[in-house]
């Protein structure tokens, strides 16, 4: 049986009709992953014996007509989110053994609703990155492409979709770690607004900016899991006490009346002319759909990539200094005193990249360079807002491409860190803004690669970028499509 063309809310009436049963389905999963994961690398740790338990009790709840969102469900998370007793790496070996002493709130949010979880996914060391290539794991591979990245840092979440290996995944969003990789694999991703979603329990990279959310194969999906993880909790000083609204509700609302907004800095000359086109045509859809199409400015968007970096790194070289081999995960040491237990611990522990973030993260906030490069980011940061706070007093939503090009080949930038980097044009704004975006399939370069959209809307306008995805995929078909593995 394949799930790939079913939503959620079909694979529930197949439980409930008892053409299917949750152990059945875990097992086709679990079949699947080892099938497929040899080529992809998709997962850091598979829980076989947990979810089929997991599984077993879904189907005496789904028998005692006790369904909740995701009874039954087959998901998985990324390596990032802790769980109780199955081990949390970050992707790195500084968390190699690291088992956390409780779930993070939105792992139990999936719990209660019933979703059997089936593994941890293979992510970019603590987040930081791009394309899945700094992984202590080994590299993911993209399941359209096997010699492409997946894109990242949520690679293993956006492939393990991809390839059908579960039905939905959750990732984070830093600075477009749950868009990119969506656009690069072919399925949904969603970033919600900053406060959505709590984030106790998940390893922090860069805490101003990181956020949770999911990655599925279709928008209906994407908008049920999203419901599932929303909303205020009290262990998340930053998460915002606002209900939250029935995603799946209103979904099929439509977009007639919109204004939808084209920022032009985002529509520059470097643009991928199969991504320029594929976003040309989804604007077209958009005009047949009633929605009215604005041309806009997001004036500070050249500054956005540097500012990220910048305040991403000096948050992420506080963050991480807590892995220092006396509380948590490895320790190296060969009896030179505290000091070289540190140093030797973490110079074994972490990988180049988070290496290189702590260093540059450590200057940025050094006393004499502060001001120079912390604060100045800072300064910007709120300039990046406003542009966003003022374009959304003439439009309803904004529409721009996830990425500049479709997923390069593995290898092609490990080397060139600052190209990498500019990779995340499209995506770092929304997260300096703190705003919510979308990432939905919008068609296929001509080697056959996705290509996504990002849809932009308002602080806690979600549902309202739910919708316009919803309208977009039943109009078009490039959300069926799976990648022939
Ligand atoms: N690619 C970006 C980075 O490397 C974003 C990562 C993320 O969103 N976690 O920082």
């Amino acid at each position: 049986m394949t799930f790939h063309d079913l939503t959620i809310q079909e694979i529930h009436q197949k439980l409930r009709s008892g053409e299917l049963t949750s152990v059945k389905l875990t097992q086709d999963c679990l079949e699947r992953i080892k099938a497929t994961d040899g080529r992809l690398n998709a997962f850091i740790t598979v829980c076989e014996d947990e979810a089929l338990t997991a599984a077993a009790v879904a189907d005496q709840q789904l028998a005692a007509g006790h369904e909740k969102l995701l009874t039954g469900i087959p998901v998985a998370v990324k390596d990032i989110f802790n769980t109780l007793d199955v081990r949390t790496t970050c992707a790195s070996k500084i968390l190699d053994n690291y088992v956390s002493p409780y779930d993070a709130t939105t792992v139990t949010k999936l719990r209660e609703q019933g979703a059997v979880i089936v593994g941890k996914l293979n992510m970019d060391e603590f987040a930081m990155g791009s394309s899945g290539e700094n992984s202590a794991a080994g590299v993911v591979h993209n399941p359209w492409d096997t010699e492409r990245v997946p894109g990242g840092s949520s690679s293993g979440s956006a492939a393990a979709v991809a390839a059908g290996q579960v039905v939905a995944t959750l990732g984070t969003d830093t600075g477009g770690s749950v868009r990119q990789p969506a656009s690069h694999c072919g399925v949904v991703g969603f970033k919600p607004t900053y406060g959505r979603v709590s984030r106790y329990g998940v390893v922090a990279f860069a805490s101003s900016l990181d956020q949770v959310g999911p990655i599925a194969g279709n928008v209906e999906d994407c908008a049920l899991m999203l419901g599932v993880i929303a909303g205020y909790d009290p262990a998340d000083s930053t998460s915002v006490d606002c209900p939250v609204p029935d995603y799946l509700k209103n979904l099929k609302t439509g977009v007639a009346g919109k204004k939808i907004g084209l920022p032009k800095e985002y529509f520059i000359a470097g643009l991928d002319p199969d991504i320029k086109k594929a976003v040309d045509a989804a604007i077209a859809t958009y005009r047949k759909l009633g929605a009215e199409i604005i041309e806009v400015s997001l004036p500070h968007t050249d500054y956005s990539v540097a500012c990220y970096y910048l305040i991403a790194m000096a948050e992420a070289s506080s963050n991480l200094a807590r892995y220092d081999g006396v509380r948590f995960g490895m320790r190296q040491d060969t009896g030179e005193g505290l000091i070289g237990m540190y140093q030797q611990t973490r110079t074994a522990g972490f990988g180049d990249e988070v290496k290189r973030r702590i260093m540059l993260g450590t200057y940025a906030l050094s006393s004499g360079y502060y001001d120079a490069y912390y604060l100045k980011a800072q300064k910007v940061r709120t300039l990046i807002r406003e542009d966003f706070r003022t374009v959304f007093e003439q439009v309803d939503l904004l529409l721009t491409p996830v990425a500049p090009t479709p997923a390069f080949k593995i290898g092609k930038m490990v080397d060139d860190p600052l190209q990498m980097y500019l990779s995340d044009i499209f995506t770092i704004p929304t997260n300096l803004a703190g705003t919510c975006a979308m990432s939905l399939p919008c068609g296929f370069s001509g080697e056959g690669l996705p290509i996504g959209l990002q849809l932009i809307g308002k602080p806690f306008a979600e549902a309202e970028i739910l919708q316009a995805a919803y309208a977009f995929e039943q109009a078009t078909d490039w959300s069926d499509r799976a990648p022939g593995l």
